[in-house]
């Protein structure tokens, strides 16, 4: 065909994405808090991101929005006065949503509330109790084995607050020439953890900077929410919008030193799948694929009422790797260059996404007189053996194609072509009145 496919410069975001993980690890993030608000207000240095509060008590369909929780301090003393787990050294140490307290314990009484890892003992795991009045320590198993014994007296501390909060969301709408919306959402419910799920916190910012030079067909909303009662809240309070979109990425996971890999959407068929597929070959990368299955927030955006086609592209996927929920999911275990790979990734396939458009042949008897509209050489029959179709060759195709139903990815695929090259010569089309875009 004498021409292949285009695609843009790769995107080198490596310097400031290794600048935000190292500034926003440490927050203590939950599904609610000020520790939200502070990353969210830290992601607005980069885009534009409009922050709204949803507030405690709101029904969200099956949900309420619960109290929004804050922690100050806490630790564990031994009989000595030693703090032997101290939340100020790593906030993975408190289970998330914990009741406040001040008392002495014996290990017997409070054993049940400690929790570690036998299998990766260095590790402390990361616990949460939402929805249920809790305390709760997580601490390395080696620590357990060191500091704590049977019949000796702790004092326990958690100075934690409930009250009638609110749920912070960040938003943003990047409006393309259509109003068809593509969904990008992210979670930021979790503490110092970096691949899951800081490394799509981050990934997803630096994505919508990039979205934000350029114009484009269709519209993009970027999405920050607390997983699971963030996407529901957002969908609850967004239900028209949600149910008109078709398709979207859920980011999450993007990080680890692992292979690259991607998850399915809700419908095997979906075009976003064979897209993301697409990227990854012409990449040259040997990428896993995960079937769908529930994980994370896609079980609300796919769910019967919604069915949003959302797919995840990921490196070291949540559930898959060893140090998942744990505090060696850290800032050695994710690495900037790895991110900035992803997000080349979701840049390509977010480019033939925007190139995805759905074209009418306003001449749908019989074919074009091309020559008439200036769209053909004047002399033909010049056939040369190999050197592939001419530019009117793919015109007379295409104009077979565009249907109204079918879009120009799908098309793509059917002629065995480039998206790109597929696209430019619609936009000929286009030009000539030939063809009209439906939105
Ligand atoms: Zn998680």
């Amino acid at each position: 065909m004498g021409e292949n496919s285009r695609r843009s410069e790769r995107v080198d975001y490596t310097g400031g994405i290794g600048k935000y993980l190292e500034r926003l690890f440490s927050i203590t993030r939950s599904i609610t808090g000020n520790g939200n608000r502070k990353t969210l207000k830290l992601l607005q240095e980069i885009i534009p991101l409009n922050i709204k509060e949803y507030p405690t008590g709101a029904k969200v369909y099956d949900w309420t929005i619960p109290e929004e929780w804050n922690i100050k301090d806490a630790w564990i003393k031994n009989s000595n006065g030693e703090k032997v787990v101290d939340f100020q050294k790593s906030n993975l140490h408190v289970v998330s949503y914990s009741t406040p307290i001040h008392e002495k314990l014996t290990l017997n009484e409070f054993k049940h509330r400690l929790h570690y890892i036998e299998e990766l003992p260095d590790a402390i795991p990361y616990r949460t109790s939402y929805y249920k009045k809790n305390w709760g320590f997580c601490l390395s198993y080696n620590d357990y084995r060191k500091y704590f014994n049977e019949n000796e007296e702790y004092e326990v501390f958690v100075d934690s607050e409930f009250k009638e909060g609110a749920l912070t969301i960040g938003e943003l709408l990047i409006e393309g020439a259509s109003k068809k919306e593509f969904l990008i959402s992210t979670y930021i419910c979790h503490p110092s953890l970096a691949n899951d799920n800081l490394s799509g916190v981050v990934l997803t910012a630096f994505l919508a900077k990039e979205l934000l030079k350029k114009k484009h067909n269709i519209s993009y909303r970027i999405i920050f929410v607390p997983e699971t009662i963030g996407a529901i809240t957002y969908c609850a309070h967004h239900e028209k919008i949600m149910k008109n979109i078709d398709s979207g990425f859920v980011i999450t996971t993007v990080g680890g030193p692992g292979k690259l890999g991607y998850k399915q959407s809700f419908d095997e068929n979906n075009s976003i799948n064979r897209i993301i597929e697409e990227v990854l070959q012409e990449n040259n990368i040997d990428f896993i694929t995960y079937p769908f299955m529930a994980g994370s927030d896609e079980r609300q955006y796919s769910s019967i009422a919604f069915r949003i086609n959302v797919a995840t592209i990921c490196k070291d996927k949540y559930h898959e790797y060893d140090y998942y929920h744990t505090s060696h999911d850290n800032l050695d275990f994710v690495k900037p260059e790895y991110i900035n790979d992803a997000l080349n990734i979701y840049i390509q396939a977010l480019e033939k996404i925007d190139k995805s458009v759905v074209y009418k042949n306003m001449f749908p008897h019989c074919e074009v007189m091309l020559s008439k509209h200036g769209l053909c050489p004047e002399i033909s029959g010049d056939y040369i053996p190999n050197r592939g179709i001419i530019e009117s060759d793919i015109m007379c195709r295409l104009l077979l194609c565009c249907d109204g139903e079918a879009d120009l990815f799908e098309i793509s695929q059917i002629l065995e072509m480039p998206i790109d090259v597929i696209y430019r010569v619609a936009n000929k089309l286009e030009e000539k009145g030939i063809i009209e875009r439906l939105s």
